[in-house]
């Protein structure tokens, strides 16, 4: 689905500022840079969507840029997962797919330029006593013994470090700037540390790994990115980005920082979804509770109701929390247009038509989208034992209760009306099956006579019901902001323990057996549901409930 034009924000006016002053000749060229450690969450979904929608606004280019500069933690897995939820959620990178890991003897060369200028220092200081020497906001630090070797012994030695003669964590190449600086940044920031480590793409050809600080930018300038958009806590590193490159004389971007997405009822740190696959409270990154991109995308979001929820809530430069309801809707506004109804029955009641021959069978035209007459009707076949929802039977009823009760008309959606006259039950009293007359006159669900029946409910014929497995998921948090913890407390502590319902044997309408696996139904009066991609097979389908069809979170909200 194409989305309309998003609104402008203050991104927008930056680069309509700098297209009218011809700062970058009218380009526009963005970049979406993850570290490849992890799935990407729906907060990066949000950079990638306004990176790659800025690039489309302005006719502009849209780079997918693996920070890949540390060797520790990267894995192939990461990087394939990354590129296709990208280009899913319609991140148009073309052929222009890089690695930072590709620059390395780039930067290499530059920081050697930094060196022979005096400017970079190979320091013998541990990682702790760095730290020491670094000070505090509010205190200098204290220049390193080490700063004043001579550019020839600098030379030397950051040489001997990129030949792997020394021991993982025994040296340092630092930038030469302030140690009294307010900034804490520019406290003879490292450039390089020693890992040997092997990397993914480059194997064991270094075992010098250049820091973010000293890479990021230089990784924007070589690909001659214009805005450089980043979360704000990259704001107090813009000064070094802008020494580094000052320094070297090199293109210049212009990094712009906004507040990270953050949404409620949500987790949205790397370290901490790894902690929910690896202790199993999830079965996996893309479970459909996760709010990884490929957990949404099992669930059954589609990218063009994230784009239009990003879009929606807008970019902003104050940190705050979205309200998961937003993306709901979102996805919802979508779905009512798009999605066929279908009827299905989650928690099975039978319902006997006593005055139904046996061996009848008939079937009724039903409708499949009531907002789009062009979708026409489908068959649904009906016989004298149904399936209800036992929700829709109440033996003693509350007030204002239309469905069906002992003695009371209710329609069968696009079938007939009918009146329940008797119920069987177990041994334990509860309600085993409900004995029906239907009134022949009425098919199609209106009354002749024009009486007016409230209640209108959904029903599968039993015998040609087909079963299937159906997923009822909910917010893996119950806590509008897990992250908000009394002392002592961990995030966990704040999981929905009923995020997940399985219902082993629901019943669907037979028309769901050509239910091809990642197709989107609305079953009636239910929600929306999507037949999983992994576990759905037509025939046998899967459902995940992706999500209700109103607003619950008042409800949830008051529990948390
Ligand atoms: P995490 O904090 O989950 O580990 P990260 O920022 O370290 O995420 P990166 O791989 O470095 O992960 O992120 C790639 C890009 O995504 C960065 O440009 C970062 O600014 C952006 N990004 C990450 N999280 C969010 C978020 N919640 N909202 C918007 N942008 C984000
Ligand atoms: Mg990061």
């Amino acid at each position: 689905m194409e989305n309309p034009e998003p609104k402008s924000n203050f991104i927008r006016e930056i680069i309509d500022a700098d297209n009218a002053s011809g700062k970058f000749q009218g380009r526009v060229h963005t970049r979406f840079p993850p570290e490849p450690n992890g799935y990407l969450h729906i907060g990066h979904a949000t950079s990638i969507i306004l990176n790659s929608g800025l690039a489309r606004h302005y006719k502009g280019k849209f780079n997918l840029r693996f920070d890949d500069t540390n060797p520790a933690k990267e894995e192939q897995e990461y990087v394939d997962s990354i590129v296709e939820d990208v280009k899913w959620l319609g991140g148009d990178f073309e052929d222009r797919l890089f690695f930072a890991s590709d620059y390395f003897q780039q930067m290499y060369d530059w920081a050697m330029q930094l060196v022979k200028a005096g400017k970079a220092y190979v320091c013998d200081l541990s990682a702790d006593e760095m730290r020491a020497y670094r000070g505090s906001p509010g205190e200098p630090g204290k220049n390193s013994p080490f700063r004043d070797r001579t550019i020839e012994e600098n030379v030397n030695l950051f040489e001997r470090m990129k030949n792997g003669e020394f021991a993982d964590g025994s040296r340092t190449l630092r930038a030469k700037i302030d140690m009294a600086h307010p900034n804490i940044n520019m406290r003879d920031p490292a450039m390089y540390r020693i890992v040997h480590a092997e990397h993914h793409r480059q194997g064991n050809k270094w075992c010098i790994y250049p820091m973010y600080d000293w890479a990021h930018g230089l990784e924007d300038s070589i690909e001659g990115i214009t805005h450089s958009i980043c979360t704000l806590e990259f704001a107090d590193h813009r000064p070094l980005y802008d020494w580094f490159i000052d320094q070297l004389g090199i293109y210049h971007p212009q990094q712009i920082e906004f507040a990270r997405r953050t949404i409620s009822n949500m987790v949205t740190s790397k370290r901490k979804l790894l902690e929910l696959v690896k202790d199993k409270h999830v079965s996996g990154w893309d479970d459909p509770r996760m709010p990884t991109v490929c957990g949404l995308r099992r669930r059954g979001y589609t990218a063009s109701s994230l784009r239009a929820f990003c879009d929606d809530a807008g970019i902003s430069k104050v940190p705050g929390i979205s309200d998961i309801w937003v993306l709901e809707n979102a996805l919802r506004n979508e779905l009512n247009v798009s999605a066929p109804r279908v009827m299905a029955v989650l928690k099975p009641l039978k319902v006997i038509l006593d005055n139904y021959p046996a061996d009848k069978a008939e079937e009724m035209d039903v409708v499949n989208n009531p907002g789009d007459p062009a979708a026409g009707t489908r068959k649904v076949p009906f016989s004298r034992e149904l399936y209800i929802e036992q929700d829709d039977f109440k033996e003693v009823p509350p007030k204002k209760f239309f469905r069906m009760t002992p003695g009371q008309e209710v329609r069968l959606r696009a079938a007939y009306i009918i009146k329940c006259e008797s119920v069987a039950k177990d041994a334990a009293g509860n309600v085993t099956e409900v004995h029906c007359t239907y009134d022949p006159a009425t098919k199609g669900g209106d009354a002749p006579d024009g009486r007016k029946i409230k209640g209108t409910i959904h029903w599968v014929s039993a015998k040609h019901a087909l079963p299937a497995q159906v997923r009822l998921y909910d917010a893996l948090f119950t806590k509008r902001n897990p992250d908000d913890l009394e002392e002592g407390q961990d995030f966990k502590e704040n999981m929905n323990p009923n995020s997940l319902e399985v219902i082993e044997k629901a019943y669907l309408e037979p028309s769901l057996a050509k239910a091809e696996p990642g197709s989107r139904f609305q079953f009636e009066r239910l929600g929306y549901f999507f037949a999983d991609p992994k576990d759905s097979r037509p025939g046998a389908p899967v459902f995940n409930r992706t999500v209700t069809l109103k607003d619950t979170w008042a409800k949830i909200e008051q529990k948390a």
